[in-house]
């Protein structure tokens, strides 16, 4: 890092994200650009780390003085850093743009196996693909490409190979970022339910108010619960914070049994513990929290 102060980013995804908080950590002087991130990450970062400037034009980056996170669209990416002077160039260019099923070499074609645009196997909700006794999971077909969803598709596979009734819920799959802090969530974000026209009550709970982050020290973040407007049902639950990866859990089993936010609400959690967070945000969403 003390050779390399400059590094740019290819790309401003999870997995950018995970490692510029491991630099920010490390070095929080560090210069740092990323071509192509999103509102709701610049944000994130933003609060996570108040040096950060985040700037939509080369020149005002030019400098490399500050923390620096540089928004372009990734199809301006590549002429954005060309055109850099030499002096502010970057020293190294992580390139972290996704990515894409590894099915290169399997030869599908020769043996009829359907691939969709992106070389992804074409299954059906059940993994099946287009060839009989071919099962297809995990990253080489549609869906997150997460360790949790291919194991769960394995095992719900290897079931129907025996005669039972596997089941995946695509719609309770969480998503982790183990980056500092943590960030968790499990269904719906409120961009996709605006886009979807669906009402829904948003209710937030800070840990800056939760007894157990304080004592621990770290009051970054917050739960974030959606629920349905009219029904109450759990919609989506965002958690940036302490232990965020293994708070989420309780949102998943909620989701799972098609809670509301009463549910969640009424069920007593220990105090002091981070689960209280949970407990709030379900409260906010009829807003009546106890703590803020
Ligand atoms: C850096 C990194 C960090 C990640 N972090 C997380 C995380 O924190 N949480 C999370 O949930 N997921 C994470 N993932 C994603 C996770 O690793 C994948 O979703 C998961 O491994 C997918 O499982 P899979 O069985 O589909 O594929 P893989 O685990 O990739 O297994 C595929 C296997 O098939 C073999 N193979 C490939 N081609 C052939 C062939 N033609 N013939 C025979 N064998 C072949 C490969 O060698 C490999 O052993 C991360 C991925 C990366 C790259």
């Amino acid at each position: 890092m003390t050779d390399n102060r400059r590094i740019a980013f290819l790309g401003g995804g999870n997995m950018a994200e995970a490692i510029i908080k491991g630099l920010l950590r490390e070095n929080s002087s560090a210069s740092l650009m990323v071509a192509e991130i999103s509102v709701d990450r610049r944000a994130c970062l933003a609060e996570a780390y108040p040096a950060i400037h985040v700037v939509d034009d080369i020149v005002q980056a030019a400098a490399w003085g500050d923390v620096i996170i540089l928004a372009v669209k990734p199809q301006h990416a590549a002429g954005v850093l060309s055109s850099l002077e030499p002096a502010v160039s970057p020293d190294k260019l992580i390139v972290s743009i996704g990515r894409v099923p590894n099915t290169t070499g399997l030869n599908a074609a020769a043996v009829g196996l359907k691939l969709d645009e992106r070389g992804a196997i074409v299954v059906d909700d059940e993994c099946r693909t287009n060839l009989p006794g071919v099962w297809a999971v995990g990253d080489v077909v549609r869906g997150p490409m997460l360790a949790h969803k291919a194991e769960e598709e394995g095992v719900a596979v290897a079931e129907r190979i025996a005669g039972q009734h596997g089941h995946v819920n695509f719609d309770t799959i969480p998503w982790v970022i183990y980056t500092s802090p943590e960030i968790a969530w499990v269904g719906q974000t409120e961009q996709q339910l605006k886009a979807s026209g669906r009402a829904y009550k948003a209710g937030t709970f800070p840990f800056m108010a939760n007894g157990r982050a304080r004592a621990l020290g770290d009051t970054t973040g917050m739960v974030k619960m959606l629920a349905d407007a009219a029904t109450d049902q759990i919609l989506g639950v965002h958690i940036v914070g302490p232990m965020a990866s293994e708070l989420i859990a309780e949102a998943v089993v909620a989701m799972e049994f098609k809670a509301s936010s009463e549910d969640i609400a009424r069920i007593c959690h220990a105090h002091p513990s981070l689960s209280e967070s949970t407990k709030e945000a379900a409260l906010a969403v009829d807003k009546r929290t106890l703590n803020f």
